[in-house]
Order: C-alpha cells, then structure tokens, then sequence
C-alpha cells in the first residue's frame, strides 16, 4: 500500500503552497509601493464585517497585475481598512508560462462560467471566449466573468487576473500566429496524438494557445483553416469530452507537464 506519512519527508512539501490563505484584491492606484495599500471598500466590508480583522492583523493583498502584497492593517471601520505594506513580491503563483485557450462560447453559460473558475487554479494566463459556425447565439456577460476571475484568483494564490477578451470570430484568433504552440482539440484525432506527448517534445515554449470548440464541435472548413494558420490538431484522450472538460483537461496537462 502507498505509504503516505512515509513520503511526506519535509523536501517534499510546498511550504509557500501550504501557508496560502485567501487574499485580498486592490488595484494598483490603491497601492503606493514600499508604503501603503487603500482595500477598495468591498473589500474592507468582508475583512472588517466577515472575517472580523482588526488593526494588527496581518493579510496579504494583490493588485491583479502581479503585484504580492504582506500587509499589517492600521486604520480599520466599518467600512475601511488599510495597512503598511511588510513585504512585496512580484509574481507569486503565476505558471512560467503563457497559456491562452479559446473556448467557444457555449449555450449552457453555467458551463463557461465553470469552466472560468477552474481556467485560473489552472493557471491559464488568457480565455478567448470563440464564435464559430456551431456557436448558438450563446450569453455571456464578461462582468460577471471578471468577477468569477477575481474571486478565484484570490483563493488560489494567483497574483495576476487572467485576461478575458470579448468574444470573437474563430477566424480573427487564428490570424494572430504569434504563440510558440498552437493547437486545436478534435475529437477525431488519434488518442495517441495527445497534448501530453506533443508537450513532450517541446520543453521550452512560453506561449501556448488552446482552441476549444462548441458542444457541436468544430466543422470541416474551421479544422482545415486552422490547420492552415498552424494549429496542430490534438487528442485530449479517448473519450468525446464535452467542451468545457475539454479545455480544463487542456489547461491541466499544460500544467503538470511544466510543473510549474
Ligand atoms: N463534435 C462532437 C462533440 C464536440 S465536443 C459531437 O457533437 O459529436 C466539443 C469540443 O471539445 C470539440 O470541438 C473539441 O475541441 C473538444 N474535445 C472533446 N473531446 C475531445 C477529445 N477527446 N480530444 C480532443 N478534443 C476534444
């Protein structure tokens, strides 16, 4: 049997992982760098009415943009906090990498929405929301997306927001060529043409996009033109998934490949 206590050895702990708690968010005109930082006034609201911080209190705060924040809380009312600022750091819980999927857009917006959430633990860097022949006249309200970004990020210890663009034709996301890999899950593909083993043989890349398609998949014409712009088309396992599986199985192999 897997003896766990026996492989918990000290060296195989992510002590940084472990202390994590859940952060606040305040903008970068909130912060004066080395100094202060304002928490934007929801924010106060749950440190002050729901957690029940008090001036002393120390919380770590992060400006979407990268920015890591250890702050002690001074000023504190029902509807302010603010602190000094005890240490900065840049880049805490971001991937070495770039990641950006296209998802189409998907007539179940539950689906997107989950689909969002689970994108940041993933460490996804960007979400191309897609419309391509089969997309229905699908929702999407972006602000509400924003806000399932934000509140993940936070609780998993991501430091920068991931980017969620307006939605757009397929074909304008494959005329920007400019990542390192590109590829295109489909279905159809032999399962032994994988992300995993095309991942393989390419250690070093630092941007990478993921197209998805919608619960119809994609036509003929949209995997031929994507094969034209340069995007591989690749299996993500032996299974149809449905789309919004498909992108976090996509995210999560990108992930534990790079481990990091
Ligand atoms: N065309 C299919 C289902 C599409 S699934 C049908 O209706 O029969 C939605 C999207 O998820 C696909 O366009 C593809 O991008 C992705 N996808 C689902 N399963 C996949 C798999 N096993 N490998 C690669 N991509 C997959």
């Amino acid at each position: 049997m897997f003896d766990f206590k026996r492989t918990q050895t000290r060296k195989h702990l992510n002590t940084q992982t472990l202390r994590i708690t859940t952060s606040f968010y305040a903008p970068p005109t909130a912060i004066r760098e080395g100094a202060y930082v304002v928490l934007p006034e929801q924010e106060a609201a749950h440190a002050v009415r729901v957690l029940r911080k008090r001036p002393g209190d120390e919380i770590v705060v992060v400006d979407g943009e990268g920015g890591w924040y250890r702050v002690r809380l001074d000023q504190i009312d029902r509807s302010q906090a603010a602190g000094e600022i005890l240490e900065t750091r840049r880049e805490v819980g971001e991937p070495g990498y770039d990641l950006s999927i296209g998802l189409a857009l998907l007539n179940n917006r539950n689906r997107f929405e989950t689909f969002l959430e689970k994108a940041v633990e993933l460490g996804v860097r960007e979400v191309l929301p897609l419309m391509t022949h089969r997309t229905a006249r699908a929702p999407f309200k972006r602000e509400r997306g924003r806000k399932i970004l934000l509140a993940a990020m936070k609780q998993c210890g991501r430091s920068r927001l991931v980017r969620l663009a307006e939605p757009q034709p397929l074909a304008n996301v494959l005329h920007d060529t400019s990542a390192d890999l590109a590829f295109i899950g489909h279905e159809r593909t032999a399962p032994e043409h994988n992300l995993a083993v095309a991942l393989a043989g390419q250690p070093s890349f630092h941007t990478i996009r993921i197209l998805i398609g919608p619960e119809g998949g994609f036509t003929e014409d949209e995997l031929a033109e994507a094969g034209q712009a340069g995007y591989a088309p690749v299996s993500l396992g032996p299974r149809r998934l449905r789309a919004e599986t498909a992108a976090l199985v996509a995210a999560s192999t990108v992930m534990i490949t790079r481990s990091h």
